[in-house]
């Protein structure tokens, strides 16, 4: 298979070394198992404020378990979404910038301690978490995409958290859980107005061909196709059990695209309750890490109520195969 990735793209490196990039696991699932209560509307971001060296905690915690890319707690954090908790504007530019910062000491310390010395490892990824609207109102509407604003208020929302994250020191930006085709247009037109800037984009989906909003995720797809700067289109935060069928719907819509994948554990939401309801799929992520990569994914990981020692799994199920490395 034939991608199309630009050698000054970040990924590039571990593509030609390893084949595949391995992404982290939940950031909020291992919060919450350290004591915190994550239910408020600025979720993980809610500890950017009081508890930042948690979330360094959890970003080492996935680099020792052999992820190549650590994310920012920065899914939930917005301009607005700070300035309803009384945090002034300033205040909300400071704590986006401290998210990198965090992720960025905890790639630091992981470099650090010698068994980590090793020449041939790449040196990890931060993306910067980039959520969508519906994360910032909070009611669920990242997984419905049923946004009732304009379009320009779609772009003002991003725009006010683009303006200053593109401008910082990231590796590559992570659009994520995507629900909306109208808001993957308006992230589109952003990261194209900042041409230096890589970015992947992963959409929720409700079943095993359509994003959240009904869209099919092949048309989604399409879009990003000629964008050198969308280095992999993908799913996330979708059940287990669609993945294998949506990496080929991504395959239809964008065949030389590097895909992303990072399910969470099949358990879904309830936002009333605010908390994960259903079991999840007890799917070894290892096992599945092979088929999805046969299938085409370059860009594995979990997301919500995933762990360190799942992406472990991975790491090694991926590592054992065979002719990995993309041509
Ligand atoms: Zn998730």
């Amino acid at each position: 298979m034939q991608l199309s990735n630009s050698p000054k793209s970040p990924i590039a490196a571990f593509f030609k070394q390893q084949g595949f990039v391995l992404l982290d696991g939940g950031l909020a699932t291992e919060l919450e198992k350290r004591g915190h209560n994550l239910n408020n509307n600025l979720w993980s971001a809610s500890l950017l404020i009081n508890h930042p060296q948690e979330i360094r905690k959890v970003h080492l915690s996935y680099l020792d378990a052999g992820a190549d890319c650590i994310t920012t707690a920065t899914y939930q954090a917005s301009i607005p979404g700070f300035a309803e908790q009384g945090i002034s504007e300033k205040k909300a530019k400071s704590l986006l910038k401290k998210a990198l910062e965090i992720a960025s000491e905890a790639r630091e310390q992981y470099l650090d301690t010698s068994k980590n010395k090793n020449p041939s490892r790449i040196r990890p990824l931060i993306a910067v978490s980039i959520g969508p609207f519906g994360a910032y109102l909070a009611d669920g509407s990242e997984f419905r995409g049923d946004y009732s604003v304009s379009t320009q208020e779609l772009r003002s929302f991003h725009e006010s958290r683009w303006e200053i994250l593109a401008d910082s020191s990231a590796d590559i930006f992570a659009f994520e859980t995507i629900p909306s085709f109208r808001e993957a247009v308006v992230l589109l037109d952003l990261l194209q107005s900042t041409p230096e800037v890589y970015a992947w984009i992963s959409f929720s989906c409700t079943d095993g061909m359509r994003i959240s909003d009904g869209t099919h995720l092949a048309e989604c797809a399409e879009l990003f196709v000629n964008c050198e700067q969308i280095v992999a289109v993908g799913v996330n935060c979708t059940a287990p059990q669609y993945i294998s069928s949506l990496i080929n719907q991504v395959r239809q819509g964008a065949p030389a695209k590097p895909i992303v994948i990072y399910p969470n554990s099949g358990e879904v939401y309830d936002e009333n309750r605010k908390s994960w309801v259903g079991s999840s799929d007890l799917i070894n992520l290892g096992t599945a890490a092979i088929e999805w990569f046969n299938l085409g994914a370059r860009l594995l990981g979990g997301c919500c109520r995933t762990t360190p020692s799942q992406i472990g799994d991975m790491r090694k199920a991926l590592l054992s195969l065979q002719n990995r490395k993309t041509p």
